[in-house]
């Protein structure tokens, strides 16, 4: 009983945890170009949740399809305001205005954190998981959210924004972090090769 008890103990804990692993630098689904969302349906809304419950274990404010793998131009976000958990499928970025250098980081690069320039207010257009018409002014925060999570969808990163010598310091710091293989270790000693023992 007890035995049949904590295995449903079990499975209910593996269900309520992240469904996805988050892609990180180095993944070339990350620097692949996303195709557009042809159908908004049932399956859209269960991904975009289980997208919503990986972003929240991180925590993140925004996770776009590609970090978790799915090459598909869409992503969720939750500014923890009044709004609630929001998606947004097949964007684009009508009008882009003004300047703002924030700083910003990326679920796909933990840890690392750079300033980064972007226009300061948008004009986005696309559609809800409803599959309604969307169009958004965005500002500040909002603004600097949906340009990062529309980068994704673009195969960008935040080192793409980067120029001269702070680019390259960011490339050998990513690189090192994510991407080089740890040292090959030592191979053993065949201590009794060749030797023929009597
Ligand atoms: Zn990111």
């Amino acid at each position: 009983m007890l035995g049949l008890r904590s295995t449903i103990d079990n499975a209910i804990l593996v269900n309520m945890a992240s469904p996805y692993e988050i892609r990180v630098f180095g993944d070339p689904v990350l620097r692949k170009v996303a195709e557009d969302v042809t159908e908004i349906d049932g399956s859209l809304v269960e991904l975009a949740n289980d997208m919503l419950t990986t972003m929240y274990e991180e925590p993140g404010i925004g996770l776009a399809a590609p970090q978790i793998g799915i090459s598909k131009r869409f992503f969720v976000y939750d500014l923890g305001d009044d709004e609630g958990p929001k998606a947004l499928v097949n964007p684009v970025i009508a009008e882009s205005d003004g300047e703002w250098l924030f700083e910003e980081g990326c679920l796909s690069v933990p840890g690392l954190h750079w300033e980064i320039l972007r226009p300061k207010q948008i004009h986005v257009v696309g559609y809800d998981l409803d599959g309604n018409e969307v169009s958004l002014e965005a500002d500040e925060l909002l603004s600097r959210l949906i340009q990062h999570e529309f980068d994704h969808l673009d195969g960008v990163l935040l080192v793409d924004h980067l120029e001269g010598d702070e680019r390259k310091a960011a490339m050998k710091t990513v690189r090192e972090l994510f991407i080089m293989p740890p040292e090959e270790p030592e191979p053993k000693k065949r201590l009794f090769g060749g030797l023929r023992l009597p």
